[in-house]
């Protein structure tokens, strides 16, 4: 039995009673083992062939008593969200449209690197906090996700790449604010790092937001010591709330103070993502600000010039001014890497993900890179 006949072959007041595999934890999933009558211990067989085998059809799942999968067939699905479309960059970065159960559509974005191949995942279709240089803000939220759509994201993924490819890497970076959808979220990276499960180090998984304080104590308190990135781009409040609202919320100075407290394992870092636009953040006394700032913090910084659009404001700085800012920030004492943009011919890169032909937006003039459409969306459970 395929995924889709999982999902789609009973009506849907049927599919409403079924259980998405793809949003339980092992534990969880072995408590509902347990209450379908069988051994605690099928439930995380069950969770090995999700996410080591990626089984989708319980039917051939060999070490499952015939009667149990007949359990799974009845009252349970694998909510994978359905590849609608893909487009593919100059630089072998991958976006896809990804469709949900109820219609809802989100993108995902996988970028292939020297000897990594990273899944840049959303947690949210849409976003609400309206940062002024990121076009997902512009499409407010339509809702957040549940912990099997961000999973299953990642299951997705590693179904398109490359035959013998493996995704290697997690960003939390696409649509959404992660630490608004906390819940969700904790549950799916509990499932992400399960070694019983995907099995992803938490050093190759990097959660990013732009500064929700009490998010960012939760997470602390979670153990999960996945990296965390902050999204900061601006040097003071004044500044900062201007390009980002969240900063009216949580000032410079309590997003750091967490920061300052966060529970770094050993050798780790948090990073700092600035953003740089021209004339906006990016003078020398921006670059010395920002060195006094982060005082303190064991962190290195990413500079990532804007990535324009005719949909923002605001104009990249030139590369003269990012290089004259990383001399500051190094000047300072401070790590600074300039970061290339990936995938912006296929408005992928940060900031850019915005289903711009599903909200109505331009899409941008992309005549080098491919497109295709894939699947239909399947109903999910
Ligand atoms: S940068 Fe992140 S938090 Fe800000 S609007 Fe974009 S998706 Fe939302």
């Amino acid at each position: 039995m395929g995924q889709a006949a999982l999902g789609t072959r009973q009506g849907a007041s049927r599919a409403a009673a079924r259980q998405d595999l793809l949003g339980l934890t092992r534990q969880e999933l072995e408590a509902w083992a347990e209450a379908q009558g069988e051994a605690a211990y099928r439930g995380r067989q069950v969770f090995k062939w999700l996410y080591q085998k990626r089984g989708s059809d319980p039917g051939a799942w060999s070490n499952i008593p015939r009667a149990f999968r007949g359990v799974l067939a009845e009252r349970a699905a694998i909510g994978r969200p359905a590849l609608v479309r893909e487009e593919v960059s100059r630089d072998g970065t991958r976006k896809f449209l990804l469709g949900l159960g109820d219609g809802e559509r989100i993108e995902s974005v996988l970028i292939p690197d020297e000897d990594r191949l990273t899944a840049c995942i959303s947690s949210q279709a849409g976003c609400a906090l309206e940062c002024g240089f990121c076009l997902t803000g512009l499409m407010g939220l339509k809702r957040n996700l549940g912990p099997g759509e961000i999973v299953g994201q990642v299951l997705t993924l590693q179904g398109a790449a490359a035959p013998g490819a493996r995704v290697s890497h997690i960003v939390l970076m696409g649509m959404g604010e992660p630490l608004a959808n906390f819940g969700n979220v904790e549950r799916a990276l509990r499932i992400l790092t399960d070694p019983d499960g995907p099995g992803f180090s938490p050093r190759r998984v990097t959660l990013s937001t732009v500064g929700l304080v009490p998010g960012i104590r939760r997470l602390a308190a979670s153990g999960l010591q996945v990296n965390l990135a902050i999204s900061l781009s601006g040097t003071t409040d004044e500044q900062r709330g201007r390009l980002m609202p969240v900063n009216r919320r949580y000032p410079l100075e309590a997003l750091l103070a967490a920061c300052r407290e966060y529970p770094l394992p050993p050798r780790r870092r948090i990073t700092f993502e600035y953003v740089l636009m021209d004339r906006v953040n990016d003078s020398a006394e921006d670059a010395r600000r920002l060195t006094v700032l982060l005082r303190g913090i064991r962190c290195k910084v990413n500079l990532l010039p804007l990535n324009e659009s005719p949909l923002l404001p605001f104009r990249p700085s030139p590369r003269q001014r990012v290089e004259a800012f990383q001399k500051t920030m190094h000047e300072g004492g401070v790590t600074a890497t300039i970061r290339e943009s990936r995938g912006h011919d296929i408005s992928a890169a940060c900031g850019m993900l915005h289903n711009a032909s599903e909200q109505g937006l331009p899409l941008e003039a992309n005549p080098a890179s491919g497109e295709k459409a894939l699947d239909t969306p399947q109903a999910s459970p």
